[in-house]
């Protein structure tokens, strides 16, 4: 009937508006590889930030002793030890916990955020048991990711330029983010020195090129998005600063912060990022990343219900509440494989309060999952080739010799939302060409942002 009629006509429309053809994906690398170019040659050169992240050095197996790590960039923040034995001992041992923080402490203050983090980073310092050796005479060493967009100062210091991915504390803003955590942990009596201040990207990229040597590349692809790389140090126009021995400086590019007239942007996330708190800003990490993709889809399904009845004659209560479908179910609906889509049925019934869904209705939003869903992939998949073709690795450059590209790949979408990972292979392929394409491996870094921020504070310790 009409109803069905409308709601088909929705889809059809979001079709095409979503559709992301390998032409537009090579017009928006493109765009990505100009943006490079301008964020490397001068400050504020670009709406990509291009940050030098003082990394001049990769892991190169030789770290040595007891490391800590903290992780702070989602909704849980991450703290670890490790036992570092050199070339032979490797990682000997390695500990960690999870907390999720507190929501109000998100949008708080600076004061009670970096609290929070140094008292639970405490307590578990206190748990340091067998197996652990901090050198006599030695003050712990932390290794710090803060996964946001930082101005560096140093290795060990640096800026806040703004927050993204629901925090939001003006205080916080422009201080040094390292001397906030240092005064935190002086109040809780903690002694510990941060050595090494690096995004989860830098962490992620040097985790992976601990364990493999041709990581050249890291990505994030979690609640926001993001990537780094090894950049010629030559090829920073606006480094004043000496040309590091090694030739190399990582670039955190904060490429969540990305747009393009060529991006496939709809009514729909022209309203969510109107309505967001960070309007305007991070449009890429809007439309690839974990955080947004549900959000997405409610939009959707609230405008199907208003125009297309298509929950009946009133629209659900709850599908009018901002984020109330997360991605992770957005990603249990979409694989559902039960003949009668039994996962859509009850995520609709207990998260939105929608019941007797008929078949055909969830359907229906399986299709709008995998529109969704493959936009972002393939934009990002468009992103990471971006970062390739700068870098000439989109192309067989050594001849004779055997090329190998790694991309280390970090977050839990790219871990869990399955079909969003194979999507993001499929159009790697697809952009590359077969040949280029089986010099390109994208590893999945299990929490490799942990291990390489603790790397990065051996290789930056006080005592070398
Ligand atoms: P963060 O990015 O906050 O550091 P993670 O890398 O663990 O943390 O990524 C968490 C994000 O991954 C969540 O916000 C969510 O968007 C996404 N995610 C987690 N589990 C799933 C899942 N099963 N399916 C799809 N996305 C998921
Ligand atoms: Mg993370």
């Amino acid at each position: 009937g009409g109803r069905w009629g409308k709601a088909e006509a929705v889809v059809r429309e979001l079709e095409e508006r979503f559709s992301t053809p390998a032409g537009k994906l090579r017009q928006v690398a493109d765009a990505m590889t100009v943006e490079m170019h301008a964020g490397l040659a001068s400050e504020g050169g670009s709406k990509l930030k291009m940050l030098i992240s003082y990394v001049d050095n990769l892991p190169t197996g030789d770290e040595n002793g007891l490391f800590y790590a903290l992780d702070l960039g989602g909704t849980n923040f991450r703290v670890m030890r490790v036992q570092l034995g050199g070339k032979e001992g490797r990682v000997a041992k390695q500990e960690f916990a999870e907390v999720s923080i507190p929501p109000h402490l998100m949008t708080g203050t600076s004061h009670e955020l970096f609290d929070f983090i140094a008292a639970e980073l405490a307590k578990f310092v206190a748990t340091e048991g067998e197996g652990f050796h901090l050198s006599h005479g030695r003050q712990r060493e932390l290794g710090f990711t803060f996964s946001f967009p930082v101005r560096q100062t140093s290795i060990s210091s640096g800026t806040l330029i703004k927050w993204t991915k629901g925090f939001s504390i003006d205080d916080t803003v422009g201080e040094d983010v390292v001397a906030e955590l240092t005064k935190a942990m002086e109040r809780q009596g903690l002694d510990m020195r941060v050595s090494a201040l690096v995004n989860d990207t830098i962490g992620t990229l040097a985790g992976g090129r601990y364990t493999d040597k041709d990581v050249v590349v890291a990505v994030i692809l979690g609640t926001g998005s993001n990537a780094a790389y090894v950049e010629r140090a030559h090829a920073i126009p606006k480094w004043h600063g000496l040309l590091p021995k090694s030739g190399e400086m990582v670039i955190n590019m904060e490429w969540g912060n990305f747009r393009s007239s060529h991006l496939p942007l709809t009514e729909y996330d022209q309203a969510m990022d109107t309505e967001s708190l960070n309007p305007g800003e991070q449009i890429f990490e809007k439309l690839v990343s974990g955080m947004y993709l549900g959000e997405i889809v409610r939009r959707v399904l609230l405008r199907m219900a208003e125009e297309a009845a298509f929950f009946g004659d009133t629209v659900p209560a709850k599908l009018r509440i901002p984020f109330v479908l997360r991605t992770p179910d957005m990603s249990a609906m979409h694989h559902d494989h039960s003949p009668d889509l039994k996962i859509v049925g009850n995520k609709l019934k207990n998260i939105l309060g929608i019941t007797n869904t008929s078949l055909k209705t969830r359907k229906m939003i399986i299709e709008i999952c995998d529109i969704v869903a493959a936009r972002g992939a393939r934009l990002a998949a468009a992103g990471i080739y971006g970062v390739l073709k700068k870098m000439g690795r989109d192309t067989i450059i050594r001849d004779g010799e055997k090329q190998k590209t790694v991309v280390a790949v970090d977050g839990g979408l790219y871990e869990h939302y399955t079909f969003y990972r194979e999507c993001l292979h499929s159009t790697m392929t697809e952009l590359l060409g077969e040949g280029v394409s089986n010099t390109v491996i994208l590893e999945h870094s299990n929490d490799g942002s942990g291990t390489g921020a603790a790397l990065l504070a051996a290789s930056h310790s006080q005592y070398l």
